[in-house]
Formats: C-alpha cells, structure tokens, sequence
C-alpha cells in the first residue's frame, strides 16, 4: 500500500489537486518575470482566467494598480522601482536558497474595479529542466488589515465625538511633546469644558445634552488644524495639544475658538441654544507633558471661577 501511497504523492494528478485546492494564490514567472502558470486561487483573487494572466508581465497579470493606472507595462512605471513583489521576485530568481517574503498594501483592478488590497507575499527559486522560475504565493489579508484598522479606531476614539480618547492622547501627545522638547516645534496645551452643561441636561434631557455635547467637538475638531491634537478628556471636557506658528499668539488662537462657540447657538430641534465653554491655556515648556495639562487644568479653573466663557493663560 505504501508504495502506492508514495507513488500518488508524486504523481502529476495529486501535484495539480495540490496546487489548485490552495488557498494561496500561486504563479510561476520565468526570468522575465512573465507568468507562466496560475492556480485556482490566482484566478479567483485576481478574477483572470489563464489566457487572460498567462505570457503577460507580472504586474499586467494581476492588473497592479501602477501598470493599469499608466498604461504601462510592469517595471516600467516610477512606482516600479520600489515594487516589492518585483524586488521579491528578482532576488528569488538570483538567490536559490531563501524564501523571500513581504507585504504589500496596492491598488489592483478586478474586474474593472479598483480594490485596495493587502496582500502577504512569498516568493522562492525552483529549478526545472534547465529553466529558471520564481514561485510566488499571495495571501490576501485585505479583511484582516481591515479589521484591525477599524480596532484600532476603536481604541483611540470616543464613540460619542469620534474624538480621540485619553489614551490616545497620551500615547501621541507624548511623542509630540518630545518634539518640542528637542526644540524642532512650539506647542501650547489647552483644557476645555462646557459650561453649565448640567444644566442643559437637567432642561433639555440627556439625549440633547449628548448632542450638544456633540456639535461642540465639532466646532472645536472643524477649526483646529491637522497636526493638533484633540481629546475628549471626560464627560465635557477636552485637551488641545496645540502647534504654535511663528508670530501667532496661542491666546489668540484659543479664545477665537471659545468665542465661536458663544457666537454660533446650537439648534436643537429649531431652538438655539447658547452654549458657552471655558478654557485654560499654557505655552510654557514644562518637564513632562502631564505638567502642562496640570497648568492648563488650573487655568480652566480660574476661567470658571471668573465667571466662565473666557480663555485664562498660564504665566508663572
Ligand atoms: P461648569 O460650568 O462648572 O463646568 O458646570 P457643569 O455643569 O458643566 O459641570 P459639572 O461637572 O457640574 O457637570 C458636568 C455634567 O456633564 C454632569 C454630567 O452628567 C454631564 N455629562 C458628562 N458626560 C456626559 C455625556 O456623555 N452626555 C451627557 N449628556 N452629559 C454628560
Ligand atoms: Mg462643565
Ligand atoms: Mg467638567
């Protein structure tokens, strides 16, 4: 029975069940890179059929968003160069003996549509007849990238603003205040917490209360710039992590923010409502990250205690 078992082994049929019931997308190219042979996984990932990828440049083959987008053949566009399916390709075809791996995150063309995809990618020598070949073998973990994308903005956002969280902030305020640190940029840090929003709760319900809350960090988010860094601290309160430009006075800056707010009411169901917010605000470079927050907290403090809707800075 063994030598029978052996024998089907190695056998063309049981090869070609092999390489067909693959999940893997796998394609041989010769030393030109041109596609000599694809599986069944290959035809479904790319939606080819064999006349269709076959004889073709590998990158034509597999409709690689750089060659369809500038009609070009593949390795001849700007992209090309720093291609790593190619650059895989290349070493496996002059190296023997290691697996070459990467990962790729491209357009490709399927069926006429472009489809962002993220492919993992392994690509080795064989040697057959006197012929040179690489095999390469695509996993398509697309759903997977995705999937952790969407966690990690679970992670760092607020579901109620898609404001960042605390966390977040921390996490990326940190490598920011490191920056000003070594001297390259000029930050600022401001608190902001509504006013009185107890009150629009108490009169108006939680739900309203959650829309306020809302169109507030709207504001705030649509008037910032890119590169700041905002977070929704706690219930109504917000940390800015504020880059300074040159000549643009942070007090400035902040208190625009506060009076948009007291300017533009927030309708609730036909009705304005006038929202005010406070702020605390501190340019001074501290020792760590959390000091400064400290300072902008206490000058939160003294804008409520003197009388709210206004911008208090912190001058040591
Ligand atoms: P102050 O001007 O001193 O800040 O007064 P305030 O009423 O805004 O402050 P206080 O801290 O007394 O009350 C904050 C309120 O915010 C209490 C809490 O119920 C409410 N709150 C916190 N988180 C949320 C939320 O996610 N949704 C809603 N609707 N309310 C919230
Ligand atoms: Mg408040
Ligand atoms: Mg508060």
């Amino acid at each position: 029975m063994h030598e029978v078992t052996d024998a089907l082994i190695s056998s063309p049929e049981f090869a070609g069940f092999l390489f067909n019931n693959l999940s893997s997308a796998i394609f041989l190219v010769d030393r030109n890179i041109r596609v000599q042979k694809i599986n069944d996984a290959f035809k479904t990932l790319f939606s080819k059929e064999d006349s269709e990828a076959i004889g073709l440049l590998c990158g034509n083959s597999i409709n690689c968003g750089f060659a369809v987008e500038q009609h070009a053949q593949c390795g001849t566009t700007p992209d090309c160069a720093a291609c790593m399916l190619r650059n895989c390709i290349n070493e496996s075809l002059t190296d023997d003996k290691k697996t070459q791996s990467t990962y790729i995150a491209r357009t490709f063309y399927i069926a006429g549509k472009p489809r962002q995809k993220y492919l993992r990618i392994k690509t080795n020598h064989v040697s057959w007849e006197g012929e040179d070949l690489a095999i390469v073998a695509i996993d398509d973990i697309t759903d997977l990238e995705e999937q952790k994308l969407k966690l990690q903005e679970l992670a760092s956002k607020d579901p109620l603003t898609g404001l960042y969280n605390r966390r977040y902030f921390f996490e990326t305020g940190e490598n920011i205040f490191q920056n000003a640190k070594r001297g390259n940029i000029s930050i600022a840090v401001a608190m902001f917490d509504i006013d009185h929003f107890k009150r629009i709760n108490d009169a108006h319900g939680h739900t309203i209360g959650d829309f306020v809350l809302k169109a507030v960090a709207d504001i705030l988010m649509r008037n910032l710039r890119k590169a700041d860094l905002l977070a929704r601290f706690g219930g109504e309160e917000f940390c800015l992590l504020l880059h300074c430009r040159e000549q643009e006075d942070s007090y400035t800056v902040i208190d625009k923010i506060r009076l948009l707010i007291e300017q533009n009411p927030i309708v609730v169901n036909d009705i304005p409502l006038a929202v005010t917010i406070s702020a605390g605000l501190t340019t001074r470079l501290e020792d760590s990250l959390e000091t400064m927050i400290r300072h902008a907290d206490e000058m939160l403090y003294r804008a409520k205690e003197g009388g709210r809707d206004r911008t208090e800075e912190y001058a040591p």
